[in-house]
């Protein structure tokens, strides 16, 4: 897992070098335009987060998103989809209901659960990579992270939840959950 890790930040910034994103809200949807992904949005019932179809013959996709969802949420979903699009060759249809956000749970390591992680911490690498963070929390001392305010200020700056940013702090070492 650690050179597949590796593997998911290294593409994760790729992109974000590739799109000249250097600061956040990293604009997820430029990035799937850059691979010639098309992002629709459809409201659907509440338990489909997104899915993704490829057209390998026209080495196209398409990412579907639920509508219905916050802003945040849907943010991730297509972050969680370019993940699948980029690590994930062997599906064509790769439908996600209620995927996991939390990344916290190492003992499963079952096929399709990997998956699902691996797209979770893709979408993290590239909505809040590590090197933003590090910009943004290096003249942060301890007793700002503990304060619930600044999770949240710091979240929607990078637009994304602070349940994302509190599990992204807490992988990246900042925090104890
Ligand atoms: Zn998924």
């Amino acid at each position: 897992m650690a050179v597949r890790r590796k593997h998911i930040r290294t593409t994760a910034s790729q992109l974000l070098r590739s799109n000249g994103i250097e600061s956040a809200p990293v604009e997820v949807e430029k990035i799937a335009e850059y691979l010639g992904i098309r992002v629709q949005y459809e409201t659907t019932d509440d338990e489909l987060s997104g899915f993704l179809l490829r057209d390998l013959s026209r080495n196209k996709a398409i990412i579907g998103i639920n509508d219905k969802h916050p802003e945040t949420r849907k943010r991730f979903t297509v972050a969680h989809e370019l993940g699948h699009f980029m690590l994930h060759e062997h599906e064509n249809l790769h439908i996600d209901k209620r995927f996991m956000i939390q990344l916290r749970d190492e003992k499963s390591s079952k096929g399709e659960f990997e998956d699902e992680k691996e797209a979770n911490l893709f979408a993290a690498e590239l909505l809040m990579p590590i090197d933003f963070i590090q910009t943004d929390l290096a003249e942060v001392n301890e007793f700002d992270l503990e304060d619930d305010d600044f999770i949240k200020d710091l979240a929607a700056k990078y637009d994304v939840s602070p349940q994302a940013m509190t599990f992204r702090l807490s992988y990246l070492g900042y925090i104890q959950l």
